[in-house]
């Protein structure tokens, strides 16, 4: 085990490792190894953020989809999925609610929702910009053009979040139906960034069919892109999808993930996810321990919570109410961290394009 503690120092030393280190690393259940692990993860975390937690308003505004991810609830093929969108003042009122209680972020996720056009959207980033201009934008929508892409940034879209899923091109056509395409999922990662938004990329640990080589050739491709952010999260099955009957991802995989991912990019922002909640009371606390350094409670109103089923048993990130965040600051300064409402940007300006 001596062996596997030197390849986690020489991660945390080179940002990186030789693939087979890293499937030696990936394979390893070891108790020693990971607590040696997660430490040097938190480690990375603490210099770079301190005991800082940021937290992020997320407000799911719409469960229509015209896409039919086979993981995914809201597919559009789901007939069981009861649908809803959220008017445009809802979403004000409950982004505004969320600053209020000390949210400086709010993430607008959503189904691929045609209803909302360029046009719409960027009416609501400008009405959240005007209402808070402290307060950053972070968009959750999906695929789209580069040229809505450009036009949700300059109405004043901070960052933008969009999963690659797997980097792994077979196992993408797997997960996906045949319109969906792996090249443009990666090429809308790299409009985006080009563009100037800080990205979001990641993929759910354990889907189907995932391979210890597909999650190196994640971490491999999470290492080149170097995005600001990055979210991983256990898949849960749904029943009313083809993955049903798949089992979930774990936590231990999730949070040896998020240290590795720590340690390749020691200035990411790493939220500790709702499926992790889902999976384990203390799965947020767990993320923590491991190097996450961000929690994402849910703002939508309670009804449009429960329609909003990606996957089975949805927990909600603590935090949605005033007594809820109350709790959840609690929480993370029992295992010796602090919420903040600062806005958490990426520490590092690499482009000088941010924001
Ligand atoms: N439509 C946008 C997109 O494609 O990026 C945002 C919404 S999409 C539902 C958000 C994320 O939920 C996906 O990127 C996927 O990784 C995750 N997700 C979907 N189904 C899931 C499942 N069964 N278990 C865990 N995560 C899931």
């Amino acid at each position: 085990m001596a062996a596997l503690k030197r390849l986690v120092d020489r991660l945390a030393a080179e940002r990186g490792l030789p693939d087979a280190d890293m499937l030696a690393l990936l394979a390893c259940g070891d108790g020693d190894v990971l607590s040696h692990l997660f430490a040097r993860a938190r480690a990375a975390r603490e210099a770079v953020y301190g005991r800082d937690v940021y937290i992020r308003g997320l407000i799911e505004f719409t469960n229509f989809c015209k896409n039919d991810c086979l993981y995914c609830g809201i597919r559009r093929s789901n007939a069981r999925a009861c649908r809803y969108r959220l008017a445009e003042e809802e979403i004000l009122l409950c982004a505004e609610a969320g600053y209020r209680m000390g949210f400086r972020t709010v993430v607008l996720q959503g189904g691929e929702d045609p209803y909302f056009t360029d046009e719409r959207l960027c009416r609501i980033v400008r009405a959240l910009k005007a209402a808070r201009p402290d307060r950053a934008v972070t968009l959750s929508v999906g695929e789209r053009s580069r040229e809505s892409y450009q036009k949700l940034f300059d109405a004043g879209a901070d960052r933008y979040l969009l999963r690659h899923e797997t980097a792994t091109k077979a196992h993408y056509g797997r997960l996906h139906p045949p319109e969906l395409s792996f090249e443009r999922r990666m090429r809308c990662l790299a409009d985006l960034k080009a563009i100037g938004y800080q990205v979001g990329c990641g993929f759910m640990v354990g889907s189907p069919w995932q391979t210890l080589a597909d999650i190196a050739r994640d971490l491999a491709f999470i290492r080149r892109f170097e995005p600001e952010m990055v979210g991983i999260g256990p898949f849960i099955p749904h029943r009313d999808t083809p993955l049903g009957a798949f089992p979930s991802g774990t936590v231990d995989m999730t949070c040896k993930l998020l240290a590795i991912i720590r340690l390749l990019l020691p200035n990411a922002l790493l939220p500790a996810t709702t499926a992790l909640a889902t999976l384990d009371p203390r799965g947020c606390e767990k993320g923590m321990l491991a190097g996450a350094n961000v929690v994402m409670p849910n703002l939508s109103p309670p009804d449009a919570r429960e329609k909003y089923a990606l996957y089975e048993g949805k927990a909600s990130a603590a935090g949605e109410t005033a007594d809820a965040l109350s709790d959840l600051k609690k929480r993370m300064e029992n295992i010796g961290y602090r919420v903040t409402i600062a806005r958490g940007d990426h520490r590092i300006l690499p482009t000088g394009k941010q924001r």
